[in-house]
């Protein structure tokens, strides 16, 4: 994949001195390569190698980072530039309800992005209705109506014998008197792009003129996500886009000719089946993950100006060797807290962010003394190796710090826990990319 390919282009970088014409037109060949093979537009990879390659030469290669660094961070942003720059919200205009229109191809996504939409907006403290313009196929109605029942958000009732204007136009009247701040009409797909779709497009949008026309592209469709977008915002007119499954083999190629082919930004992602899979579209997330690093890129900024490399490197070893005792676990904690708030840390390494504990993984100041309390409290060889605490041994090591057993069974777990994820961590690589001078 994309990120695989990178790495090793960076890889093979990492050995040279200075960035000069020579080594930064080999590398480009090789991104270059890896965009294409990611199905990225070609136009769009052309653009995007040009100018990479005349912010690469003729920049001084900094004292303290590689050749390869400095090439990741400048294909890094311009990827996040290419990507939109910066998050699009949604916009909701002055009345109630706003209505959001989700439109698309069938089978793209538009039922379950309604409702996962639906979700996040009631998260966010909107009062959010549903309804289904589609009177083509029966199930589809139904399909809107439980998966909105599951999530808690009202589906407004409508009659598949009536147009899907008319459907829409009632559905805002019944949202303006139940009190709704906002509509997602959800409407219905072909298989292809045809005139009649279209046409009942535009009268949905004149009739209820939607705050935002969100085109809903299917990732896995590649190029033709972002034709068929083009399509839609030159015939009907899109305010965004929300690409699904994202969770799927497709590495983002779409994703990144998107802003650039049709100027519209992709505003959320879908990544995965269930109902909770939406996520804001985060062009710098979305760069790093192209990358392959996570966010390890932010990390390694920050990382760069406070942790001591030696010492980063005799940790990478013992973690490597899987050696990561307490007495690790209580330095990194300290080292950690540094460079910032601990949970903002924990949740740019990949992984981290996925583990339900990272609240207590990740403790606030009172917690961190509590821990370190807890870990100065035991002996030598209960630190190397915490296999050996057991019940008595807990309940001392308690009592010497001030501290309940419970404490210390949490403490336990989460290093239990964090030592598990950096033994992933490591398998992956992620440690080599998150020391620094070796990408
Ligand atoms: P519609 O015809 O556009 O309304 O599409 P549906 O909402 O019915 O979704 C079609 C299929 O795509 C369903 O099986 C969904 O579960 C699946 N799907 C939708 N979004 C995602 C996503 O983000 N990831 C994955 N893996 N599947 C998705
Ligand atoms: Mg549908």
């Amino acid at each position: 994949n994309l990120a695989e390919k990178l790495e090793g282009v960076f890889k093979r970088l990492k050995g040279r001195g200075r960035l000069d014409e020579e080594n930064v037109k080999e590398a480009l060949k090789e991104i270059r390569m890896a965009l294409l093979e990611a199905d990225v537009n070609f136009k769009v990879v052309k653009d995007f190698i040009e100018d990479v390659r005349s912010r690469a030469v003729g920049q001084d290669v900094l004292d303290s980072i590689t050749p390869g660094q400095q090439i990741v961070k400048i294909v890094h942003d311009r990827l996040v530039e290419l990507l939109g720059g910066t998050s699009s919200q949604l916009k909701f205009g002055h009345r109630f309800p706003a209505p959001i229109m989700l439109v698309g191809l069938q089978g793209c996504g538009k039922t379950t992005t309604s409702v996962k939409l639906a979700r996040v907006l009631a998260k966010s403290g909107k009062r959010v209705g549903l309804v289904s313009a589609d009177v083509y196929r029966p199930a589809a109605m139904e399909q809107l109506r439980v998966m909105g029942e599951k999530i808690g958000a009202p589906v407004i009732r409508a009659d598949s014998s009536q147009s899907p204007v008319k459907i829409c136009v009632e559905a805002v009247e019944e949202a303006k008197r139940r009190g709704y701040e906002v509509l997602i009409l959800d409407t219905a797909g072909r298989l292809h792009i045809d005139t009649e779709m279209m046409e009942e497009l535009k009268q949905i949008k004149s009739a209820v003129n939607p705050s935002e026309i969100l085109f809903v592209a299917d990732a896995m469709t590649g190029q033709d996500a972002v034709n068929v977008a083009a399509k839609f915002n030159e015939l009907l007119g899109i305010d965004g886009v929300i690409m699904t499954k994202m969770d799927g083999d497709a590495r983002g190629g779409a994703a990144l000719s998107l802003k650039a082919v049709i100027g519209k930004p992709l505003k959320y992602v879908g990544v995965g089946e269930k109902i909770d899979a939406l996520e804001v579209f985060h062009p710098e997330r979305m760069a790093s993950r192209i990358l392959g690093m996570g966010d390890i890129l932010s990390l390694v900024e920050k990382a760069q100006t406070v942790v001591d490399e030696k010492k980063a490197r005799e940790l990478e070893q013992r973690i490597r060797k899987n050696e990561f005792t307490l007495e690790d676990f209580k330095e990194q904690l300290l080292q950690i807290k540094k460079m910032g708030s601990l949970q903002d840390i924990l949740g740019m390494i990949p992984g981290f962010s996925k583990i339900k504990s990272l609240k207590q993984a990740a403790p606030d100041e009172r917690e961190l003394f509590k821990i370190v309390a807890i870990i100065d409290s035991m002996t030598k060889k209960e630190r190397n190796n915490y296999l050996i605490i057991d019940g008595r041994r807990r309940k001392r090591i308690a009592l010497g710090s001030g501290t309940s057993v419970q404490d210390v069974n949490q403490l336990l777990k989460n290093y239990a826990e964090i030592k598990k994820m950096m033994k992933r961590f490591t398998s992956k690589g992620g440690m080599k990319a998150l020391r620094r001078g070796n990408f």
